[in-house]
């Protein structure tokens, strides 16, 4: 596996912020900024993981099935708001 990939999953925390999968090969990362736009991560993207490392704010990790179910919904982080909790500060967004 990509060094950069796995650095990058690590500093996420590793796992699918919705329903804890780490199965690292399902694992995608994805983005939404400030506004709540969402830019899908691309499976190899050296870029981004380096933009990572240096500053995760914004990041999230989604496993293959729960990011099927957020982008049907368009706005991941009022899914996890909603399903479990977690507040979108977690990734600077403002609520
Ligand atoms: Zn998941």
């Amino acid at each position: 596996m990509n060094k950069l990939r796995a650095k990058a999953l690590k500093v996420l925390g590793g796992h699918c912020v919705m329903c804890g999968a780490d199965e690292v090969e399902d694992l995608r990362i994805d983005f939404v900024d400030e506004e709540g736009n969402v830019e899908a991560g691309r499976r190899d993207n050296t870029e981004m993981y380096r933009r990572i490392i240096e500053d995760s704010n914004g990041y999230y990790i989604l496993c293959a099935e729960c990011r099927k179910e957020s982008y049907e919904a368009m706005k991941p982080y009022k899914i996890l708001k909603d399903e479990t909790g977690v507040d979108g500060k977690m990734f600077g967004i403002k609520t």
